[in-house]
């Protein structure tokens, strides 16, 4: 059980590591650090159980990534037994629908709660030696150069650190509102919204209901919405929408997704029927979500959704988050290690890093994302799913995509 903590007093040493935002990047670069023996401090803005927006499909390779962050075991353990595994996709586009069976080796992929997942990684971090402190917003001060630590600005205190992670998610937030930290956005880049509700009140809407193990992706003009069932009969409803529908409101505009894609033409009804529904639900949006800003600057170094986000279509995100947050934690162990000065090198040495692990996996994710913005592409691969090329591209994420092997920095 993970209890919020008061800060701790700012020792007379600055601490080797501080990591920003308690996500699977902030919760796996904590774990790495303070397992390597690194005085670690992990800050988050919420509380310790919060919900998020995230289509909660953890891929294999997400789920390998996990096991190995824990040598333990207890990790893995507890996870999954909150999760569903994944064995279907299944695309509705322009009323017609492919079905493409998901990787179940090494091991399956998992429908998970973020609630759970968030928690049991931050529990992790603290199990791993890491100091954990919710509710604490924090921003960084000073990025840290050759001769100074790094400092970051709680409410009431300010803390120094050999090295700042930053894992604060897509916004950034912790950071300065200078130029240096500005992130640039993709051009028609799409914007998330999500929630949640439940099996009972998809039944009781008349609307279909995701089977246990399934993925259910909607593709059409406005963007596309993924249902994916989570244990306990929860439904997670996770979006990309286009972001120039205006004067549109958004319950409807994820409803004429969700029925056009079945129901093409003859969606009134559904579409009708999933606004009645959306219209009672709590939504929860995001900004614009492909992305990228700069990996690190003095001693603080970005991972996870803060240093760079491709739209969702791949459900890849949260198993870039925790192989970069594990990552850039290895980086600054080397670091603290060192006896030959690294800080000028630092920030660099990152940013290779981040592209020779991510650059090949962001760019798939984007061509993927730009077939999603073709309905009709989509239709025609799910309508020859077994041999055409569009068929096979989607195939390919769902198996090629989520098994593709993690690796360390080389
Ligand atoms: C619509 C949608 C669907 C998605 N579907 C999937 C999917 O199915 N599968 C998948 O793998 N990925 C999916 N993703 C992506 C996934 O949610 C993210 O890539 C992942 O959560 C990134 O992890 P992170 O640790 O970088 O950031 P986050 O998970 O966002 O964590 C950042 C943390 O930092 C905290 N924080 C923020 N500011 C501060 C501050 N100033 N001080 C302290 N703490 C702070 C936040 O509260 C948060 O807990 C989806 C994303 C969207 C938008």
């Amino acid at each position: 059980m993970i209890v919020p903590t008061q800060p701790p007093p700012q020792a007379s040493s600055p601490w080797d590591v501080i990591v920003i935002g308690a996500g699977p990047a902030g919760c796996a670069a904590a774990i790495t650090s303070a397992r390597a023996g690194a005085r670690t401090l992990l800050i988050e803005k919420g509380p310790a159980k919060r919900d998020k927006l995230c289509g909660c499909c953890l891929a294999t390779s997400g789920v390998t990534q996990l096991r190995s962050l824990d040598t333990s075991g207890k990790l893995h353990a507890h996870v999954a037994a909150h999760a569903l595994p994944l064995h279907t996709a299944r695309v509705h586009a322009h009323a017609r629908t492919g079905s493409f069976a998901l990787p179940t080796s090494p091991a399956p992929g998992w429908a998970i709660s973020r609630s759970v997942l968030d928690f049991a990684l931050a529990h992790a971090a603290r199990q791993a030696g890491a100091h954990v402190l919710f509710d604490a917003p924090a921003h960084l001060a000073f990025e840290g150069d050759a001769q100074r630590p790094a400092l970051v600005q709680l409410e009431q205190h300010t803390l120094s650190a050999q090295i700042v992670l930053i894992a604060d998610g897509l916004q950034g937030s912790s950071l300065p509102r200078t130029p240096a930290w500005h992130a640039r956005v993709a051009p028609r880049s799409r914007i998330g919204l999500g929630a949640h509700t439940s099996t009972h009140a998809l039944l009781q809407a008349g609307l279909p209901v995701p089977r246990p193990g399934e993925i259910v992706m909607h593709v059409a003009d406005g963007g596309y919405a993924g249902l994916v069932q989570l244990a306990g009969g929860d439904i997670d409803l996770a979006c990309a929408l286009r972001s120039d529908a205006a004067g549109t409101p958004r319950p409807l505009q994820v409803a004429r997704i969700l029925a056009s894609a079945c129901a093409g033409t003859h969606s009134a009804d559904l579409t009708r029927r999933w606004a009645a529904l959306l219209s009672t639900l709590r939504l929860r949006g995001s900004a614009h979500l492909t992305r990228a800003r700069r990996a690190g600057l003095g001693r603080t170094l970005v991972a996870g959704d803060a240093r760079a986000y491709v739209e969702p279509f791949s459900g890849e995100g949260m198993t870039w988050a925790l192989l970069a947050g594990a990552q850039a934690a290895q980086l600054a162990c080397e670091a603290l290690a060192s006896t030959h000065a690294p800080w000028a090198t630092l920030a660099q040495r990152w940013e290779h890093a981040t592209r020779r692990t991510l650059a090949a996996r962001h760019l798939r994710c984007r061509a993927l994302a730009h077939l999603a913005r073709s309905p009709a592409a989509v239709a025609a691969a799910c309508a020859l799913s077994h041999w055409s090329p569009a068929g096979l591209a989607l195939r390919n994420v769902f198996a090629g995509l989520w098994q593709a092997p993690t690796r360390g920095i080389a």
